[in-house]
């Protein structure tokens, strides 16, 4: 025996043994007792009293192995010992039951089976001898009368004559090493098929930790649903995305999980069933923490041998950071057109258009004019300069580059701006601003390209109050690099390795106006993009695109009929405290 696996199957096999043992010295105690009772008292004592003795040893030495079977070392050893005590058992029994007459010499072949299937070949052959020998011995002596078997019943020792005496010991011997080498021969098949089947068993054992492996580390979320629907895998990528537990998806429906998924799946694709959904498919969701997002599904069904639906596999990968920033780069391209745009139209028309204004007040002041043509007059030069003003604005976003920064304090401006504003016509008393930035906040950046931005937000934050009472709240403060509000994440650029940004200023303007509407959110920041009958909109546009030069971002949360809140971020400056 090599490996401890083969001491265990050793031990194991014992253990069966003495277990067997046990059943056969039960029977012969059973067949002694019912002898005894059967017949007279003296006839009891001479014979049955053997084949107690015997019976009793075997329960004694069955039980002393029983015990030292713990601390044995060398199982070989201790099998040999057992299958030569079990042979000379059987000769004892032999002997008691009328030797060559007995009709118990089939025990030896159960030895010999049992040595077989704890040794193998070796075990088997080694029984098989010490039977051959003790048999012939047993044989042998009686028949020359050195010792005389006991009777039972109706077993009688007759003996035979030298030449019929070798039949039954031939005969025997033979049957034992036949049965030696046929058991040891089906135990060794056993043995193979069950290493076989280990092997496999490992080896499948092995794969499925492997599979499960991968499932567990493909980045993208996996679930597999049963031909009801119910979750059945849900992988850790698919934890991490949804935030629910494995424990909290598993049986569930795939729409408790994921709200809306059969409808998000395409119903020409599930015709019976509904059970299929289509290969690409995109989804809304929503997670425990509130954070919403877009994830992009793959399906496919799983089909058994008989190319019957038994379930079906999900994939998912989690689209929001992408998609938004697709949206922010298209947004940029959209600015970089108009801003060329704006300023192909700036240079083409503002010349013409101050030639005409100046051209008309020389001639208002050269001409002799009445009430009427100076009213007229005046309108041209208005609007004249009204035109030039738009121009300005188209000019300002096509060159809202951060040239001429410097450092300055966030609040100062904050203070210039608000002050400005609250004595505009705009204002008109509608609203009330209330702000509240620190005093040390300073950011690197041009001065009225700051004081532009903050002036647009604020100019449509009042627009948009619908109450009279309606407040603007300004605030700022600095938050470390990594610990940005999440919607702006993923448009932050990231610092240079020279200068390393390690903190942003964050600045919101938040407003109790009537909000925006969700299908117009992801449109505002575009040029030309307005909701008011008078507005150009190209005030967020010049925000965001000035914004960028600065190397930050802007994001906007709202609801309809529930205000907005405008957050920016800007690199802080701020001297360190
Ligand atoms: P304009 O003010 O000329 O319309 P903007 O680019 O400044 O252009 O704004 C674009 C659009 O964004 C507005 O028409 C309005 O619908 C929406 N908007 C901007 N700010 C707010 C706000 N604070 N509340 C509600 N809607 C807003």
């Amino acid at each position: 025996m090599k490996s401890s696996e083969d001491t265990h199957y050793l031990k194991g096999q014992l253990q069966w043994l003495m277990f067997f043992r046990v059943l056969v010295a039960t029977f012969f105690f059973g067949i002694a007792t019912v002898a005894q009772l059967r017949r007279s008292e003296s006839y009891v004592t001479t014979h049955l009293v053997y084949l107690y003795a015997l019976t009793g040893s075997a329960f004694v030495l069955t039980f002393i192995y029983a015990f030292i079977l713990p601390y044995v070392r060398r199982f070989v050893l201790f099998a040999y010992v057992q299958i030569t005590a079990d042979v000379f058992f059987v000769t004892a029994l032999l002997f008691i039951t009328g030797g060559i007459n007995s009709i118990f010499s089939f025990l030896y072949s159960i030895s010999i089976i049992s040595a077989s299937i704890c040794l193998f070949i070796s075990g088997g052959l080694f029984a098989a001898t010490a039977a051959s020998c003790l048999y012939a011995g047993l044989l042998i002596l009686q028949q020359y009368n050195i010792i005389t078997p006991l009777h039972i019943g109706a077993f009688t020792a007759t003996g035979y004559e030298d030449v019929r005496l070798m039949y039954p010991i031939v005969i025997n011997v033979a049957a034992f090493y036949m049965v030696a080498v046929l058991s040891s021969f089906l135990t060794e098949q056993a043995r193979k098929s069950r290493q076989q089947l280990q092997r496999k068993q490992i080896a499948l054992d092995q794969l499925e930790a492997l599979n499960e492996k991968i499932i567990q580390h493909i980045p993208s979320g996996l679930l597999t649903l049963d031909q009801f629907r119910r979750i059945i895998t849900f992988n850790r990528a698919a934890q991490d995305i949804t935030g629910c537990t494995f424990d909290t998806a598993y049986m569930k429906d795939v729409d408790v999980i994921f709200p809306g998924i059969s409808s998000a799946g395409d119903a020409s694709s599930s015709p019976a069933t509904g059970m299929f959904f289509p290969t690409d498919f995109e989804l809304s969701f929503i997670r425990q923490d509130g954070r919403s997002l877009l994830l992009g599904f793959s399906g496919s069904s799983i089909k058994d041998s008989a190319n019957e639906e038994i379930g079906t596999i999900l994939t998912f990968q989690d689209l929001t950071d992408f998609r938004e920033m697709q949206e922010h780069i298209k947004r940029v391209d959209r600015l970089a057109a108009v801003g060329r745009l704006a300023a192909g139209i700036a240079h083409e028309v503002r010349n013409p258009l101050a030639s005409i204004s100046g051209s008309i007040q020389v001639l208002q002041k050269s001409l002799q004019l009445n009430a009427a043509d100076t009213r007229l007059m005046d309108i041209i030069i208005r609007e004249s300069k009204n035109l030039s003003s738009m121009i300005s604005d188209f000019t300002q976003y096509a060159r809202a580059e951060a040239q001429g920064k410097e450092s300055i304090l966030l609040k100062t401006i904050a203070d210039e701006v608000v002050a400005l504003f609250n004595n505009s016509a705009e204002c008109k008393n509608a609203c009330s601003i209330k702000q509240q930035i620190p005093e040390t906040i300073t950011v690197t950046a041009n001065r009225q390209q700051i004081k532009q931005v903050l002036w647009n937000l604020i100019l449509n934050a009042a627009q948009a109050m619908t109450v009279k009472s309606g407040t603007i709240i300004l605030t700022a403060a600095v938050v470390q690099h990594g610990f940005e509000p999440a919607a702006l994440k993923n448009h932050i650029p990231e610092p240079a390795a020279k200068s390393p940004i390690m903190s942003w200023v964050e600045v919101k303007i938040a407003d109790d106006g009537c909000g925006i509407k969700k299908s117009e959110i992801g449109s505002i920041f575009d040029p030309f993009f307005t909701t008011k009958d008078t507005g150009i909109g190209l005030g967020l546009a010049i925000v965001y695109k000035i914004i960028q030069e600065h190397n930050g971002t802007i994001a906007v949360e709202s609801q309809e009929g529930c205000g907005a809140i405008f957050t920016l971020v800007l690199p802080d400056t701020s001297p360190a405290q």
